[in-house]
């Protein structure tokens, strides 16, 4: 038991379930809000479409061209038709990438934001907003980036296909493990990590067999809340650092490389944190909390490798000289040799 901590809760109202996003309407009017904008990614236009009908009068117009890493020319487009439509509120529908635009223009407006996720990632409960500008992002907190009102319909996430399913449970867990050891963690981080990754361990490979389940569905999506929570509270250490260092490099994809880096992440600072690593088989029910990641990553078919996925070998080098040029907190101090080790290891999948 930690004999001091912060805990700063965050703000937002959540609603939880099945069929919940029947309650759009309620959740506007509480809010007060008469013109919202829905957002989506073209993929997700016939759900906007849908959402726009629940809003009945008080939808205003809809924006399907939000799209990865939240590009800034994107938030200006959107910024246009907010003006246009003297829009007061936004409903973002989709995953990470729809939650970062509405947070975007919220940042810059201030309006308020109902948020409907069809994915695991999380974003809709942090305070945190990447952009991206060229090739160049950046990443900041802002309390106006918060979301006021996030709806979690379990509905929603059935149709998002199993390899996305696992890779995106996959990147809910590393935000609860690196939230288990982060400097700035507290009992109450500690209880929602704890649970979120049993939530997970326990439901992803029911929902790959079962996609359209919606027992399993639910408690995943219940997991993957938790684990945002953690997000949104505490500061991220090696793995989060690691796989933006590799992402900006070697332009690899997000969840992939998060999937693959998170159990030699864990690995490394396994020994500088034998409680976490106490509660982490506890949650899995396992005797090996680094071989359990590897072993369900192998089960859900996540791909195991950075070689696999876009990294060049010569890329070892690059990326540890540039892992250790901004130094963070982590349970062990992060060492040249020790990361050529890890970075190793992931780029060949070959295990711990
Ligand atoms: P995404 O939002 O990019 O979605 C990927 C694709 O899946 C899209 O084409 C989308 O239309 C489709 N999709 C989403 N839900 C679906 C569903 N239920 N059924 C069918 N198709 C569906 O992916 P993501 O992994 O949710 O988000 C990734 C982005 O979120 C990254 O840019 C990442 O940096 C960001 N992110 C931000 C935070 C934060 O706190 N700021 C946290 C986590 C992730």
């Amino acid at each position: 038991m930690q004999d001091s901590f912060v805990y700063q809760m965050l703000p937002t109202r959540v609603v939880f379930g099945r069929g919940t996003s029947a309650t759009l309407p309620f959740e506007a009017d509480r809010l007060g809000l008469r013109r919202l904008l829905v957002l989506s990614t073209p993929d997700q236009a016939m759900l906007a479409e849908q959402v726009e009908q629940l809003l009945g009068g008080r939808a205003a117009g809809a924006f399907n061209g939000a799209t990865m890493h939240t590009p800034i020319d994107v938030t200006e487009r959107a910024l246009e038709v907010v003006k246009a439509g003297r829009i007061d509120g936004i409903v973002a529908a989709g995953g990470g990438s729809t939650t970062g635009l509405g947070k975007a223009i919220a940042l810059r407006t201030d309006l308020p934001q109902i948020v409907l996720p069809t994915t695991y990632a999380g974003s809709e409960m942090t305070p945190i907003l990447g952009e991206t500008q060229g090739d160049r992002k950046t990443t900041q907190r802002n309390s106006k980036i918060q979301p006021e009102v996030v709806i979690y319909d379990v509905d929603l996430t059935l149709s998002l296909p199993p390899a996305m399913s696992a890779l995106s449970a996959f990147n809910a867990m590393a935000h609860a493990v690196e939230a288990l050891y982060a400097p700035d963690t507290n009992p109450i981080v500690t209880m929602m990590a704890e649970d979120g990754v049993r939530a997970i361990v326990d439901s992803l490979p029911r929902v790959l067999k079962e996609p359209d389940g919606p027992e399993a569905r639910a408690s995943l999506l219940y997991g993957a809340w938790l684990c945002a929570c953690c997000l949104g509270a505490t500061s991220m250490g090696l793995h989060h650092k690691l796989c933006h260092t590799l992402g900006g490099l070697f332009d690899l994809p997000h969840a992939k490389t998060h999937a693959i880096v998170l159990p030699y992440a864990l690995a490394y600072n396994a020994p500088m944190v034998p409680e976490v690593m106490a509660r982490l088989r506890r949650a899995m029910a396992a005797d090996d909390a680094v071989g359990a990641l590897l072993d369900l990553g192998r089960d859900c078919g996540i791909p195991l490798a950075l070689c696999d996925i876009g990294m060049p070998y010569e890329g070892i080098a690059v990326a540890v000289k540039q892992a250790l040029r901004n130094p963070y907190d982590n349970p062990r101090p992060v060492e040249a040799a020790a990361l050529a080790t890890l970075l190793t290891r992931a780029w060949a999948g070959s295990g711990i």
